[in-house]
């Protein structure tokens, strides 16, 4: 962040005294699991998408979901996020937020973020108006006479900035940037909403070899305070990133395991990978 840049802001300090008062969030890890998923089955008319799936994401855990194209990766974002409901089965987050029964932007609010395939940034804004924007509704800032950022706004900007290599590049459009830095953008807008879980739905997509190093790079690093789940097919990105990796196919897992592992799994490489 230039110094500059965030000058413009004021600083809104009319509240402060000393102590920070961050916002409590409601998502109970108590059991040491971010998400449950448990039988849930998904059909759109007689075709199921997911089909009897149950997993588990433990917090601080970073999961990576491969499989071939329509196993139901895609799908099973939806429905974590509350865009497909599941047709059967239960979805938690943590101890408390059935997923099942709220909204998308419920469900946003208790501490879920995704990143699309597609980067989805405002093009005409600059980077640092699309980071404030992304920022939770009661924090934003935009076209207010006096532009007041408060202790925790600036905080979370300057630290996304950081995480997402673009503090050099604040003032410029969206449009302005490569692909690559498009998708660090929208990853800095779900930062900015200081979420538990991030999935990130095929990040690399697109992206050149130095892009994808980068990528991982910021990946590992989210890892320290994020639990993440990453869909991906680029291998040397999964390499690069992987812990415990989940084969996806027709809609059930068909193998878990260290990258390794999977890869050695003769239905993963009849069903995916190949010979
Ligand atoms: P992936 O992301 O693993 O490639 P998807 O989850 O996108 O797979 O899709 C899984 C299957 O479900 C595909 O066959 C797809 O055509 C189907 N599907 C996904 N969304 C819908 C929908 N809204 N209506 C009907 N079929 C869908
Ligand atoms: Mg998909």
């Amino acid at each position: 962040m230039t110094a500059q840049a965030l000058d413009e802001y004021d600083y809104d300090d009319d509240h402060s005294d000393g102590l920070s008062h961050p916002k409590p969030r409601g998502a109970d890890f108590s059991h040491g699991i971010a998400l449950y998923l448990e039988e849930v089955s998904v059909w759109f008319d007689s075709f199921r998408a997911l089909n009897n799936l149950s997993l588990y994401i433990e917090e601080g855990e970073l999961r990576c979901i491969i499989g071939p194209n329509g196993a139901g990766k895609t799908t099973l974002m939806d429905v974590i996020t509350g865009k497909t409901r599941p047709t059967e089965g239960s979805v938690f987050f943590g101890q408390t937020y059935n997923l099942a029964t709220m909204s998308t932007e419920q469900i946003a609010e208790s501490g879920i973020g995704r990143k699309f395939q597609k980067p989805t940034v405002f093009e005409n804004f600059s980077v640092l108006d699309n980071l404030l924007l992304a920022a939770p509704k009661d924090k934003r800032v935009m076209g207010s006479l006096r532009r007041r950022l408060d202790a925790d706004t600036r905080n979370t900007l300057e630290a996304t900035l950081e995480q997402i290599r673009l503090t050099d590049k604040t003032r410029l459009p969206a449009g302005l940037l490569s692909h690559g830095q498009k998708q660090w953008l929208e990853i800095g807008m779900l930062l900015m909403q200081s979420p538990k879980l991030i999935l990130l739905d095929e990040p690399v997509a697109g992206m050149t070899d130095a892009e994808t190093e980068h990528t991982a790079e910021l990946c590992l690093r989210l890892k320290q305070n994020h639990t993440l789940i990453v869909v991906e097919h680029d291998m040397s990105f999964i390499d690069a990133i992987s812990e415990k990796v989940t084969v996806l196919a027709q809609g059930a897992i068909l193998a878990e395991g260290t990258l390794a592992e999977v890869q050695e799994n003769e239905a993963v490489i009849e069903s995916y990978l190949g010979r």
